[in-house]
Parts: C-alpha cells; sequence; structure tokens
C-alpha cells in the first residue's frame, strides 16, 4: 500500500487505518490475544496506523498486537471527557495500557457536540498541555457533525480531523453525505490531516463493501479510512481494494454477504432508559418498558452496549 501524509502531522500513514472498535468487549468481543494476533496480522502487511479510543476498552488488544514488534505504528485514541482531569487520566491510561511513551493523536471524542471547540474547550487545553509534555503529538477531533468539521477551520490547534461520511449519509447528524464532502475537502485545504469513520456505516453497508469503500477513499481531502476488520481475509481484501490490487472475487462474495445487526437481549432488559441517550442517532426508544432499536438510524457504533448496566447489547 502506498503510504500517504497525513495532511500537515507530516505522519506517513496507510491510506487503510485498522479500527480497533469492533474487536472488543462493545462488539465481538475477541480477547487480547486473538484480536492482537489479528492487528498484528495488519502491521505486518502493511497496515501502520491503528484507530482506538478509552470507550473501546481494547488497549490490551492493540498491546498485544505491539509486543515486540519493530515497525512504525501510529496510535490514535480518543477522550469523551468533558472535563480536563478526565481528559489526562484517559490519555494516562491509554500510555500506560498500551505501553508506550506518546501517542500519534488524541482526538476529541465528541460525536455529538455539536460545537466541541466551544463545548469541550478545557478538554483541548488538557490535550494541548499534554502535547508540550510530549505525551500526544497531535490534538484531533472525531465528530458526525458537518458543522463541526467546518469549525476546526477555526482552530489552529486541532491538527486531525476524523470526520463520519458514507454514500448514504448515515450517521450524519446534520446534513448530507455531499455537505460533509465539501466541510472536508475545505479542512484539508487547510493542513488538516483527515481519516473517514464509519465509511460502511457500522456494517450497513457490507453488502455494497467495495464500492462505499472505495467512495470515501475517493473523496477529495481523504487522506485515509479507518475499517473495522475481524478476520485475516478482511484485512487481505481491504489492503488489496486499498492498493489497487487484484482479490479473489468469491472471498469478496463472502464478505459483502455477511451482515451486522444490533442484538438486545429483550428478556433482560430493564428498561432503564440509560441506552438511549448514549445513541448518538436517536436510534433507540423504549416501548413498553424495553429497549428497542430503529434499524434504519443504527450504524452499529456499540456505544450503547456500553451504556447499558446490563451488558445486554452487542453488535452480531
Ligand atoms: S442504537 Fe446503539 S449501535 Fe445503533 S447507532 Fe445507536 S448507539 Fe450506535
Ligand atoms: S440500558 Fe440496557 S437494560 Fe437499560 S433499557 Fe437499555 S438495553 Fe435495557
Amino acid at each position: 500500500m502506498k503510504k500517504v501524509i497525513l495532511g500537515s502531522t507530516g505522519m506517513e500513514v496507510s491510506p487503510l487505518i485498522f479500527g480497533s472498535l469492533p474487536m472488543g468487549p462493545l462488539q465481538a468481543g475477541r480477547s487480547p490475544r486473538d484480536g492482537g494476533r489479528l492487528i498484528r496480522y495488519a502491521l505486518e502487511r502493511g497496515i501502520n496506523m491503528i484507530d482506538t479510543a478509552e470507550l473501546y476498552e481494547n488497549f490490551g488488544h492493540i498491546r498485544e498486537a505491539l509486543d515486540g514488534y519493530r515497525g512504525r505504528c501510529f496510535l490514535a485514541s480518543k477522550t469523551h471527557a468533558s472535563d480536563a482531569e478526565t481528559a489526562r487520566r484517559h490519555v494516562e491510561r491509554a500510555l500506560r495500557e498500551l505501553a508506550v511513551d506518546h501517542l500519534d493523536v488524541v482526538h476529541v471524542h465528541a460525536a455529538r457536540v455539536a460545537d466541541p471547540i466551544v463545548e469541550r474547550r478545557s478538554v483541548i487545553d488538557a490535550l494541548l498541555q499534554m502535547r508540550e509534555e510530549g505525551k500526544i503529538a497531535h490534538v484531533g477531533l472525531s465528530t458526525h457533525y458537518i458543522c463541526a468539521v467546518r469549525k476546526v477551520l477555526e482552530s489552529p490547534d486541532i491538527a486531525v480531523v476524523h470526520p463520519l461520511i458514507n454514500r448514504r449519509g448515515m450517521g450524519i447528524l446534520d446534513g448530507t453525505t455531499e455537505e460533509m464532502a465539501a466541510a472536508i475537502a475545505e479542512v484539508a485545504v487547510a493542513g488538516k490531516g483527515v481519516y473517514a469513520m464509519k465509511a460502511l456505516a457500522g456494517g450497513n453497508l457490507i453488502g455494497e463493501a467495495r464500492m462505499s469503500l472505495g467512495f470515501v477513499r475517493g473523496l477529495t481531502g481523504v487522506h485515509g479510512v479507518a475499517v473495522g476488520m475481524l478476520s485475516e481475509q478482511e484485512v487481505d481484501a481491504n489492503i488489496a481494494l486499498f492498493s489497487d490490487a487484484e482479490f479473489d472475487e468469491d472471498q469478496w462474495r463472502l464478505l459483502e454477504g455477511g451482515q451486522r445487526h444490533l442484538k438486545i437481549m429483550e428478556r433482560f432488559c430493564k428498561g432503564c432508559g440509560a441506552c438511549v441517550p448514549a445513541c448518538t442517532n436517536f436510534a433507540l426508544d423504549i416501548v413498553n418498558g424495553k429497549a428497542r432499536v430503529d434499524e434504519q438510524r443504527c450504524i452499529l457504533c456499540g456505544y450503547c452496549a456500553a451504556a447499558c448496566p446490563e451488558f445486554i447489547i452487542r453488535v452480531v
């Protein structure tokens, strides 16, 4: 895979970035050993950047992958903190559990905050302070809002943007795919590094994976795409796609034939409603005392699973 430069960060990254969310406890629940083995497989085949987050609970998987690895691997994490002290705790936990001395990018993880530059000011300041201390190389913003992407134009401190975009616009909170694409192009021209998330809408577009990934990868200003992967076949297929190389058609058909769903174990649901505000896409409701998902809105991000005190939500 030909490397690309992630905006003015100068980071030379693979355009296919390993999205680690699906392997962790919010989704597939792979063990750190199994997950680590798969990430290592990907690293040894040319992927050189991993995207994670405090919320994903998978630092152990990544640490396993990096154990004894001699290549350069860029690490991007995220903090969903709304105050400086918690943000610092999140970064320090990541450093400790990943066993690294710095993180290449730490995003303000504010998917449904329309103006994170204002509303997460104390978090941004804390991250900038940790950048001064050498714990973070670059501060980023992870968002589902077009207006938040545009806000980054006014914020010289934010070097990397991690926006949600896919062909169908699923999960974009304030406009269309075309409007998000235009905002991405603008911030890239301004020197921001951009790597996209949810190009497959959390698995909803798996049936048209090649077309959907090709669409996002081809957008002006998109330097990379974080893609969640759970098997060596997926890694191989995606590396081939991002290298413009041939790949076995039958294998692609198999991969594109697999669908994913949000499973709520209704029998055990207490109807407490804790999952409802955790959903950035307003896809959850309580109906007759039980949580119910609107599959048209759900992007299979798994954030509701983290909010459920009964641990009965899974992306399967
Ligand atoms: S219902 Fe859950 S998995 Fe689906 S979009 Fe909402 S938070 Fe994400
Ligand atoms: S948080 Fe869990 S137990 Fe509570 S309503 Fe949602 S699914 Fe049910």
